[in-house]
Formats: C-alpha cells, sequence, structure tokens
C-alpha cells in the first residue's frame, strides 16, 4: 500500500468499486480498502434491482440469478395485484447474486488500475486545517497513514468515517428498516416474479419480500422500522410466522440480518477533501430500501468529480459541491425525495386503507395506465387521499 494517492475509497461495494474504478480510468492513482477478507461476502441483501442498472454497467450473464418479468403486491387481506411489465412502464430487473457480481466490480476497479486492499480497515480519518487529507488503516497487523487528495466515503449504512469528519450521519431509530433474510430452498414461486406482502400484522411499517433466486429458490426477507421492534415482535418473530403460514415446506440455507436507511440523504454529501456515495450518504431508497443502483450511480460521479477537481487542483467543499448539486438534480435526487414524502404518507396508512387502495387500483384500465389516471382514479374511489397526496411536492 502507498503512502499517498490521489483518491482513496473506503469500502468495497457497488459504491466504491463504480468509485475506484471512475478514478482510475481518468489516469489517476486510487485504492480501495475493504474492512472485510473477500468482497461481496456475506452478502446483506435482497438482490434486486431495476433494469436500469444496465445504463451503469455492461450486464454479464452470470452475475444474474432471476430474469424479473414482474411482481405482486399482497394486501393485508389478501388481495393480490399484479404488476406486469406493461403495466408498470417496463418497469422489469433482476435479481443479483452479489457474491459475484460485487466482487466482478472490484475486479473492473483494479483492472482499470485501481489498488485493492482486502481485510483492510479505516480506523480513523487524517483531517489538517479542516480538510479531510486521508484515513488511518490496520493492514495485516500493521496500522498506516495513507494520504489522498480527495476521500470517498463508501462505507455502508454503518459508515463512521463521515462521522469521523464531522458531519451528523444519526439516522433516527424510526427510519432504520431492522431486516432478517433466509435464503430459501424447496418453495413453490414462479421465478419470474418478486413478491412483497404489505400490512400491520405481517411487517409493521416495513414489508415482507419473496426476490426469486431462480427455480425453487429465493430471499425470503422482511423489513421493519426500527421503533416497532419489540420482545416477541422483532422481524424474525414476523418472518418465522409468515413462513409457517405461507412456506412451511421450505428451506432455509443461509440467514442474514442487516439494516437499511429510510430517512432524509444527508444535508450535504461533500466536505474539504471528501465525497460521501450510497448508503453512507443515507441513498437508499426510502419506500423499498433498495440502493445498489443509488451506489452506482454516486459512486461513479463521486470519482468522476473527484478526478476534475484533482485536475484543477482545488479539492475544496466548494469544487467538490458539483457532485452533491448533480445527483440532488438527477433522476435519483428526485426520487428519492418523492419517495421519502410518499413513504411518510404510506406508514401511516391503517390495513383497511392499504386494502382500499388495492383494491381500487384493481379496478383500473390498465390500457390508458399514466400517473394523472392513476391518481385521479385512486383519489376517486379513495376520497381520504386528496389531503396526503396534496401534500405531495
Ligand atoms: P455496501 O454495499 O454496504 O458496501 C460498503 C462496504 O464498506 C462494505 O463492504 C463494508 O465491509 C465496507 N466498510 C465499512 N466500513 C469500513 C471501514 N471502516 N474500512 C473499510 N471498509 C469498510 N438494495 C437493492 O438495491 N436491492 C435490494 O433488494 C436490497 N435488499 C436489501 C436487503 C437487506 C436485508 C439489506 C440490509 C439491504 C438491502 N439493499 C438492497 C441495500 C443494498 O444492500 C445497499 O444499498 C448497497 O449495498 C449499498 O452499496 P454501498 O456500496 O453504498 O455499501
Amino acid at each position: 500500500m502507498q503512502s499517498k494517492y490521489d483518491v482513496l475509497v473506503i469500502g468495497g461495494g457497488p459504491g466504491g468499486a463504480m468509485a475506484g474504478k471512475a478514478v482510475a480510468e481518468a489516469g489517476l492513482s486510487c485504492c480501495i480498502v475493504e474492512k472485510r477478507p473477500a468482497i461481496g461476502a456475506p452478502v446483506r441483501c435482497a438482490e434486486g434491482v431495476g433494469n436500469e442498472i444496465s445504463e451503469l454497467v455492461d450486464l454479464d450473464p452470470k452475475w444474474i440469478s432471476s430474469k424479473i418479468e414482474g411482481a405482486q403486491l399482497i394486501a393485508p387481506d389478501g388481495q393480490v395485484l399484479e404488476l406486469n411489465p406493461e403495466m408498470a412502464g417496463n418497469e422489469v430487473g433482476y435479481v443479483l447474486d452479489r457474491k459475484i457480481f460485487d466482487r466482478d466490480l472490484v475486479w473492473k476497479a483494479a483492472n482499470a488500475g485501481c489498488d485493492v486492499f482486502v481485510k483492510s480497515r479505516a480506523s480513523g480519518a487524517i483531517i489538517k486545517d479542516g480538510k479531510v487529507c486521508g484515513a488511518t488503516i490496520e493492514h495485516g497487523g500493521e496500522t498506516f497513514d495513507v494520504y489522498a487528495d480527495v476521500v470517498i466515503a463508501a462505507d455502508g449504512v454503518e459508515s463512521k468515517f463521515a462521522r469521523w469528519c464531522g458531519i451528523n450521519t444519526t439516522v433516527p431509530m424510526a427510519e432504520i428498516e431492522t431486516c432478517v433474510q433466509y435464503l430459501m430452498t424447496n418453495i413453490d414461486i414462479d421465478p419470474g416474479l418478486n413478491a412483497f406482502y404489505l400490512g400491520r400484522e405481517v411487517a409493521p411499517e416495513g414489508y415482507i419480500w419473496i426476490f426469486s433466486k431462480g427455480d425453487r429458490t429465493a430471499n425470503v426477507g422482511i423489513g421493519i422500522s426500527g421503533k416497532m421492534c419489540k420482545d416477541g415482535k422483532r422481524p424474525k418473530d414476523y418472518l418465522d410466522a409468515f413462513i409457517a403460514e405461507h412456506l412451511p415446506n421450505g428451506k432455509i440455507i443461509e440467514l442474514i440480518v442487516g439494516g437499511v436507511s429510510a430517512c432524509k440523504p444527508l444535508e450535504c454529501t461533500v466536505a474539504d477533501g471528501l465525497i460521501i456515495v450510497g448508503d453512507a450518504a443515507r441513498l437508499s431508497d426510502p419506500i423499498t430500501g433498495g440502493g445498489i443502483i443509488n451506489a452506482m450511480y454516486t459512486g461513479k460521479l463521486a470519482g468522476e468529480v473527484a478526478a476534475e477537481s484533482i485536475a484543477a487542483g482545488d479539492c475544496s467543499k466548494k469544487t467538490l459541491i458539483k457532485y452533491d448539486t448533480e445527483w440532488r438534480n438527477s433522476k435519483m435526487g428526485k426520487a428519492l425525495k418523492r419517495n421519502y414524502q410518499v413513504k411518510e404518507i404510506f406508514i401511516k396508512l391503517k390495513d383497511e386503507k392499504l386494502n382500499s387502495i388495492v383494491s381500487s387500483v384493481n379496478k383500473l384500465d390498465m390500457e390508458i395506465f399514466d400517473t394523472k389516471y392513476l391518481i385521479r382514479e385512486l383519489v376517486k374511489y379513495n376520497p381520504w387521499l386528496l389531503k396526503d397526496i396534496g401534500t405531495l411536492k
């Protein structure tokens, strides 16, 4: 490991990998440090992505466990809302194999010229005159100071690096979705469909998902708001009850636990010498918890902006702010803002209201499925929605 790089990336997830690749492709020196001994493992993810992932990377068939052609939303009263590609505006996607996917993304960064060190943990930030200048790295039983013109914090939901740099990264308990997931086999599922189960009895302020991993195999998981966790009402309690009812013959071959933030993004995602990307910047979708694509997009953007700023000889917050402004004005930034507001409405809905929404969507003419039509018809059947939709900006 060199003692100085142009850019140092903390974390080898999708955000860090895309950042490292972008920097190396710009011809600058770059290093990714990853605290785990293997990239991509253990997987803490349901691995679902929309097909817009192909705007960021050429999809390799070996990354894909399942191609998803549609989804089912199951209301608390058991009504099923079928979302097929025509209805959802071609929103098809994939369930990835992240053990392979994450590793290949880092591989691409390495092939572009980026250094990669696994089992290498950042344990502190180096800050001089208010500017982030590098990180202290524990590697192979030794501790090194590694300096960089820009540090990219891509250290995920449990991110500490930005906090060490004086940035408030606290996520309120009510906005942490606490998750448990089983990889299950021997279950009867449609391999082309993902399913979402809603309801206070099923998953309070969250949902249960079944994401197909191919024939008779799926990621079956739950996320519920941290504030709803109590003795006997933990995510695992809800998930086990669901499995006993719906998938009694399934066999569990893997268990993971993890957290997802469902809060607003950090107020500012740059500082002097620092850019924060992906989950570390709280950029996962507040409704679905999905964050792979957002991490990839912001990682790539961060790498590009870091390279430009270094070329211009100015890595101050004033220059790096281009990154913050660009993602906030992007499709992703606008969706995060809107979806936070929608989530705030959704979590307050009683089960009867959810049933009523699903029932009215089932009555819609899907031939003329557009947002205006959807809102008009939803309000026609559920006039109480007018008040909530009126608050959407
Ligand atoms: P990460 O992928 O978390 O990568 C961060 C990396 O930084 C990790 O490898 C970590 O080990 C490393 N690191 C942390 N601290 C240090 C340190 N001090 N030094 C060195 N390395 C460090 N998203 C979706 O899009 N679809 C889904 O279906 C989906 N399902 C999910 C299900 C669950 C149960 C959970 C918990 C999350 C899910 N997500 C999903 C979210 C998704 O996993 C994240 O949004 C995505 O991984 C974010 O990428 P990232 O690069 O920002 O962070």
